[in-house]
């Protein structure tokens, strides 16, 4: 495995980062995670659009430029010998005694770390069959649109879900549905398309746009709207949307120690008809 470090590529072993990187310490950073599907990366552009604007959101200096972070990345992705998998970038503050204050150290110099890792298949069995999901409270903190390295939220909802044989998260703010654990979450209800909106309580999906997108070419309408813990067991379909799980569909929720069935508890029409078009746009994706 080889390893991009800020703009060089070594070995994985001599990889290393000196442990008073901020990253480490503090969580203090962002990271993205973008997949590659047949030597091309999807949407590699608006994911690195995103991890500058994490970076600017919490005074990160991102000085990199996009397009020769771009030709690294597809050089990194070119050294393995694996055709499909995804990439893990992430940019921590630097190297500084530990201090909360960071402001006057003009000195620090973001670090960058980027690397691959290879993605057996698409999950297309569990596409198809879907998955359970635990709804639980969302404990995380109210800058959700920034993809924070601090992921503790994250961790414990979805071990929590996994002790209880669910696939993901499905997490709620006073009963309103924001997101997953790792995903975004949309319903389906009465052929209209549901989706919490773009603000500090959801990381704003790159799947979630290219979803959002597919509705408005296909002609399902389509609500940046709340809904709330009924509203999804009511829903007539459901699913999650991530960049390494794509489109899968909920057919079932555990919640407060009871099962619900989600819809008919299959996958729905509406469901496979916008993951048969995501499916399209991979099979289509430009060559880097
Ligand atoms: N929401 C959260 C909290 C996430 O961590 C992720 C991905 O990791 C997503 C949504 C989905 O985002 P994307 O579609 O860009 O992978």
């Amino acid at each position: 495995t080889k390893v991009l470090l800020n703009n060089r590529i070594v070995d994985l072993k001599s990889a290393n980062v000196n442990i008073l990187d901020r990253g480490y310490q503090f969580g203090d950073g962002v990271y993205e995670v973008v997949r590659f599907y047949d030597h091309a990366y999807f949407e590699l552009e608006a994911h690195l659009i995103r991890l500058k604007e994490s970076c600017e959101k919490i005074n990160i200096p991102f000085k990199m430029h996009l397009k020769k972070l771009e030709s690294d990345l597809v050089y990194l992705m070119n050294t393995c010998d694996y055709s499909t998998g995804y990439v893990y970038i992430q940019i921590t503050r630097g190297v500084m005694d530990r201090n909360h204050i960071y402001r006057d150290q003009l000195d620090l110099k973001p670090q960058l770390v980027a690397y691959t890792v290879k993605e057996e298949k698409r999950p297309l069995k569990l596409m198809e069959q879907g998955i359970t999901v635990h709804v639980t409270d969302d404990i995380r903190w109210l800058l959700c649109d920034i993809k924070s390295l601090n992921l503790l939220g994250s961790v414990l909802a979805k071990n929590k879900a996994h002790e209880k044989g669910a696939k993901e998260a499905v997490l709620h703010r006073d009963g309103i549905i924001t997101e997953g654990s790792s995903t975004n979450v949309f319903i389906v209800k009465d052929g209209t398309l549901y989706t919490h909106p773009a603000n500090n309580l959801i990381l704003n999906g790159i799947t979630r746009r290219v979803i959002i997108d597919i509705a408005k070419k296909e002609g399902i309408p389509i609500k940046e709207t709340a809904f709330t813990i009924d509203e999804f067991l009511n829903a007539d379909e459901a699913f999650t949307s991530s960049t390494t799980a794509e489109i899968m569909p909920i057919v079932s929720v555990l919640l407060d120690e009871k099962t619900y069935a989600l819809g008919t508890g299959k996958r729905g029409v509406i469901t496979q008809k916008i993951q048969d078009a995501y499916s399209d746009l991979i099979a289509k994706i430009p060559q880097n």
